[in-house]
């Protein structure tokens, strides 16, 4: 099963879930509501390390 990588943008909390698999509404680092944003690596030139650095900066 395919993994997505979420990151909450408030306090950089990451995790994985089933690909299909909504993020929470509440996030498990900092307890507030956030919206996830997806860093799931897709692309070969960010090394498939799970999740790509490029995404989920504050302010991009
Ligand atoms: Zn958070």
């Amino acid at each position: 099963m395919e993994k997505l990588t979420w990151k909450c943008p408030k306090c950089g909390y990451t995790f994985e879930s089933e690909a299909g698999q909504a993020p929470p509404e509440t996030c498990a680092g900092c307890k507030e509501s956030c919206q996830f944003v997806n860093v799931t690596c897709y692309t070969p030139d960010c090394g498939f390390q799970g999740q790509d650095p490029r995404l989920g900066k504050p302010g991009s």
